[in-house]
């Protein structure tokens, strides 16, 4: 069985109060000691987080890694210092970083490689625009995104990779997709790992469903059989992801 797995993604929010407070209230909480919790500040608090936390069950991620092993690379952070840091975990590939910092397929899947080969954790995100899924190619854009993640890690590597499903229309737009959308679509997710890596990376690997999850619409979501957990923006950052971490109770 998949644990579920719930990740809070701070974006470029939070100060060093405010970070302290949410981790406060994370080893204060009860939480359902079935679920994989993430937590991914900015990287300048990332140490304050992974410090200031003293919850089993929870963990503390970056946002984003370069795929260089050090270096003339400023401003960026390497999977080494991550690891030198105590932090296990990356998200990759948000849609924010693909549309803003024009990150394009084939650098996420080589960061994703990078990361993975020197033993830190992915959360490789996906999903299509508002366009591409009214244009009907939600299924096909997904799966180019993939293609381009599978020519680039196998057999092992899968296991330290997540894979997050963010439809781009439903981030911080409070417009969540339905438990049939994005059912849809990771059950198409699912069904391509199946197809093009294995059975046992289909059946094992954790898809999230990211965009507008709230206290509220996370207990439908959850009930769904290919969705085992979420990619939280803006409520990771409120009591309420607490909420969201023990949607299954
Ligand atoms: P919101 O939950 O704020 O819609 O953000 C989702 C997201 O982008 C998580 O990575």
């Amino acid at each position: 069985a998949r644990k579920f797995f719930v990740g809070g993604n701070f974006k470029m929010n939070g100060t060093r109060e405010s970070i302290k407070a949410i981790v406060k209230n994370l080893n204060e909480a009860q939480l359902d000691s079935n679920v994989e919790v993430v937590i991914a500040p900015p990287s300048l608090y990332l140490l304050l987080a992974s410090e200031s936390l003293n919850k089993t069950g929870v963990s503390v991620s970056a946002q984003n890694v370069y795929d260089k092993p050090d270096g003339a690379y400023t401003g960026e952070i390497s999977v080494s210092q991550l690891k030198d840091s105590g932090i296990h975990w990356t998200i990759l590939g948000h849609s924010e970083r693909r549309t803003i910092l024009n990150e394009t397929d084939e650098v996420v899947a080589s960061k994703t490689k990078v990361a993975v080969d020197g033993g830190v954790s992915v959360i490789w995100c996906c999903g299509e625009s508002l366009d591409e899924r009214e244009a009907g190619t939600t299924v096909a854009v997904v799966e180019k995104q993939l293609a381009a993640l599978a020519a680039k890690v196998s057999g092992a590597d899968w296991e330290k990779i997540v894979i997050a499903y963010e439809p781009i229309w439903a981030i911080g737009t409070g417009k969540v997709a339905t438990t049939q959308q994005a059912q849809e679509v990771h059950e198409a997710i699912r069904g391509w790992l199946k197809a093009n890596v294995s059975d046992k990376v289909a059946e094992e690997t954790r898809i999230l469903y990211g965009g507008s999850v709230n206290a509220k619409n996370c207990k439908e979501l959850a009930k769904e059989k290919d969705i085992d957990g979420f990619l939280v923006g803006g409520a990771s950052l409120k009591p309420e992801f607490v909420d969201i971490i023990n949607s299954n109770l």
